[in-house]
Formats: structure tokens, sequence, C-alpha cells
């Protein structure tokens, strides 16, 4: 039996992973508190993204903009004008929902680009109804996403700034700065990780879509003749590759090498680096391949500033979506920030030794809260033979490496004993200290952490200075000398 989203939210409440926020006043949908464990696991992705990202690349340097924007960053963007969702309120009860996902849920229609006629069609058609009350929906409007903040005590529409869309239009708007401060030669990235905000009309399967969000952005820019010189690294890299045709026939994905998908002229070859460069990420942090896929944008769900988008996409329980969407969205930003802005934000090209606006070839845009829900999901094992859940998360994902716990806790010289391994652990290696129950009631609270090492200090470790250290997936278990417990953990988790 499959776990399903609700399953999984009651789970990380449980488990102290992730909380509704304001619950105790009736709480706010689209919104979440990350508790104790949560807040590790979240702050584990976010460095080993910015780590893989642009620590270890030359080519990519970060920036942190603020969440609060000026309107006129949002206006030249096209978000006040466009950034919206298809609304439909019921006549009868007054309750408004997204009437897209409204249709996918109810027929399994796809229903991405569809123009308000056509949906309002599909309403007739199909005829949807109100999921509370069965009353009709009135005609359907348009419902802007962007959040309105007042700043300052200017109350005149001149005072009104937007809590930031997207973290990548603050991107555009240094681009100038950060690439003369960090003295690039294209083609380069400009990276950044935080929070992003839209009144989504309906939000639904816990963590997938949210009010308040992070998000974690790179804008790659190139000179529009240069081709991409990273394809070594991932040639070899399989994709399970869904293109717009085989959509339009309804045929299904296909397994291919990146090599293959090339030769085959499926997508442009910065498109294929940077789906094969996004997948490993995932991969390398145990996510299973089969349970991702790279799916095309077809012609009439394409965004209006891309030219072409490749979605990187998760089977959750509710069915194959997006985690990451990665546009090629050419000189769009850049010649509409120069346009609004009044701003020259050509910069010179060291190769051709032109003044040139580069072209965004790839934004790979990920978000925080769905990744952390893939990890977990991927992770989540009902482990009837242990009679507990096991998380197999990757033992840098994990919250917490390794637990140490007195054989029994009514030893002074044994829980003396692991209080010093914990105190000689904890500063290197993020760990907990457990003496309350039986040991094996403490492996299974572990297990359902994902904690990958626990440590039992036993009489023999008062003779000897050796201790128990048992593996959480194999359950395997071996004696090591406890001045070989730091080395030991810190080169699994390298
Ligand atoms: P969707 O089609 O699911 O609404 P989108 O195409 O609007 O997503 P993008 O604007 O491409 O999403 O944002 C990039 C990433 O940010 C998404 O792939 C997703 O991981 C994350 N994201 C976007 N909207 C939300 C949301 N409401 N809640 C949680 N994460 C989100």
């Amino acid at each position: 039996m499959t776990l399903t989203i609700d399953e999984m939210a009651a789970f990380c409440k449980r488990k102290g992973f992730v909380y509704p926020s304001s619950e105790l006043y009736g709480g706010l949908a689209g919104l979440y508190d990350y508790g104790p464990y949560g807040t590790e696991l979240k702050n584990n992705i976010k460095s080993l993204w910015w780590n893989y990202h642009v620590q270890s690349r030359e080519d990519i340097v970060g920036i942190d903009g603020s969440i609060i924007s000026h309107q006129g960053i949002w206006k030249a963007s096209g978000h006040l004008d466009a950034f919206s969702d298809p609304m439909a309120i019921c006549t009868k009860c007054k309750h408004k929902d997204r009437i897209d996902t409204l249709i996918e849920e109810k027929t399994n229609l796809p229903t991405d680009g569809l123009s308000m006629k056509e949906l309002n069609e599909l309403v007739k058609e199909h005829k949807i109804v109100c999921p509370h009350c069965k009353g009709a929906f009135q005609e359907l409007q348009d419902f802007n996403l962007m959040f309105p903040v007042q700043v300052g005590a200017d109350t005149s529409s001149k005072g009104t700034a937007y809590l930031r869309g997207e973290t990548a239009q603050l991107i555009f708007t240094n681009f100038k700065l950060v690439a003369e401060n960090s003295r690039l030669k294209l083609p380069f990235g400009i990276a950044q990780m935080g929070k992003a905000f839209r009144n989504e009309i309906s939000p639904r399967n816990f963590l997938f879509r949210l009010r308040e969000f992070e998000q974690m952005d790179i804008e790659y820019f190139i000179h529009p003749k240069q081709k991409c010189p990273f394809l070594k690294e991932v040639e070899n890299c399989t994709l399970q590759v869904y293109t717009a045709e085989d959509q339009e026939k309804k045929k299904k994905p296909t397994f291919l090498t990146v090599q293959k998908i090339l030769s085959k002229k499926i997508m442009t070859d910065w498109h294929a680096y940077w789906l094969a460069y996004e997948h490993e990420w995932f991969t390398k942090l145990n996510v299973n391949p089969k349970n991702l896929r790279v799916r095309q944008h077809l012609k009439k769900e394409k965004s209006h500033y891309a030219l072409d988008t490749w979605d990187l996409e998760y089977n959750f329980p509710f069915g194959w979506k997006e985690v990451e969407g990665i546009a090629n969205r050419t000189d769009y930003d850049l010649k509409a920030h120069s346009k609004h802005s009044k701003k020259d934000l050509s910069i010179f090209d060291e190769q051709t030794k032109e003044k040139i606006i580069p072209h965004v070839v790839a934004e790979p845009s990920l978000g925080v809260d769905r990744s952390f829900l893939i990890f977990l999901l991927d992770a989540f094992h009902d482990d009837k033979k242990r009679g507990n859940i096991l998380l197999k998360l990757h033992p840098r994902l994990a919250p917490v490496k390794a637990a140490i716990f007195p054989l029994v806790s009514n030893k002074e010289e044994l829980t003396k004993k692991a209080r010093t391994v914990y105190t000689i652990l904890k500063d290197s290696v993020p760990c907990t200290y457990d003496k309350g129950g039986s040991i094996g009631r403490r492996y299974a609270r572990q297990d359902e952490l994902g904690t990958p090492y626990c440590i039992t200090i036993d009489f023999d470790s008062l003779k000897d200075d050796t201790v128990t250290i048992r593996e959480r997936d194999s359950t395997d278990q071996k004696r090591i000398k406890i001045s070989e417990l730091k080395p030991f953990i810190l080169d699994k988790l390298s």
C-alpha cells in the first residue's frame, strides 16, 4: 500500500518534522512550521544544495536578496499583470477554488496552458461543481498571486511593495553589480536561496503547494552562441524523458542517456546538461531514479518568457508533479528590467569582445519544501519485520547522525561513560543522547528519524573503551574503539 500525502503529514507532525502553522488559533491553509527534526533536515538540504551548486563550482556565485521588493520589479517581470491562476467561486456557499487543479482531480485531464474559455467549457462539460456544497460555479475569473505589503506610512499605491513571488527577479535586478564584483566571464550563474510567497487560491497536498515556501534558484547566463562545455561530466547519466511530442501522442516516457538525448536532438546541450546535473543531485542523495522524470512543457503550457521549458518531476502519491522547472528564459528578463528601469544591463563579453545582454539558457528553479517532501517520501519504509517506520535518509541529510545510549539507565558508570562519548562527538557530529526505554525501543525511535548510527555503551565499554555501533539500514553491529568513533562517522558522512 502506498503512503498517502495525509499519512505523511501526520507522520511529520508526530515525529517533530513539520507542524501546521498557527494551529493554536485554528491554523492558516498553505502555511507550515518546521519542528526540531524538520529544521535540521531542511537546513541539510539547503547546505548540500549550496555546496553542490555554488561552493564546489567556479562559475556560480550566490546572493541573498530582500523579500519585500519594489513594485517596479514585479511590473517589469510581468507578475503584476499576468501572475494569476483561474479561480472558481461557488454561487451558493461562496467557496473559492483553483479550477484547473480541480478539473485535473475530477477528470484526470491535463489543463496546462488552457485558456479561460476552454476551462469554462470543461467545467460545463464535466459538470464540475463546488466540492463543499455541490453548488454551481460562477463564470471563472483570474486571481493574482502576488502578496502586496504596505511599506512605511505612505498608504497610497506608491507605498505598495510586494513579497517576492519568486527568487529569480532579485538575481536579475542585481545582475550587473554581481557580474562586476565577481569578475566572472560568460558562461556563469548567479544562485539564490530563500523565501517566496504566492497567494495560492487553494493550497493543498501538504508541503507541495504552500503560500510561503522556499526556492533554490540559479540563473545561468551565456553568450547566445556559446556551447555547453560541461557535457562530458553527464553524458552517461540516464534520464526518464517525456517529450511534448510523446505526451501529445499519448506515448510513455523513455529512459535515455544524455548522449542519446543529444544525438536525437531532443533538447539543447545546455538543457540536457542542467537536467542531468539536477537529476544527479537527487540520485546522489538516495532518491530512486525510477521516481524521477524530465517532462517538456507543451507549446501552450510554456510561460510567455520561455523558449523551452523542462520540468524535473517526481512520482508523488498524487501523481507525477513538478519539483523543479528549468526554463530557457533567453534575454527576456534582463531586457525587461533594462527597459523599465532605463538602466543599461549589458556587459562586456571577453571572448567575442562585444557588449551584450546575456541569455539565461537555463533557470534551474527548485522548491526546498517539495525537495523535503521527496526526500522523506523516498526514504519512508514501513518495516513490518522491525515493527516500526524506517527512514532511509542519506546520512548527509539525516537530522541526527548518531544516537548514544547507555545499555541501562540505572548504572551510573554506564550513563557517565555514555555522556563522555556524547561530549566527544557532539561538537563535530550532530548527535543525541537517549537513555529512556529498552534498547529496541530506542533503536526504533532513531529509525523513525532516519539516524544512521546508534552507539551503545555497555559493561565491556568500561573495561576496554569500545562501544557497539549499529548501522540503520542493515542493522549490522560491530565493536569499535571510542577513539575511532569520530573519524569513522565523519568518514561515512563525507
Ligand atoms: P506549479 O506549476 O506547481 O504551480 P510553478 O511552475 O508555478 O509550479 P515555478 O514558478 O517554476 O513553479 O517555481 C519553481 C519551483 O518552486 C517549483 O518547481 C516548486 O518546487 C516551487 N514552488 C512553486 N510554487 C510553490 C508553492 N506554491 N508551494 C511550494 N513550492 C512551490
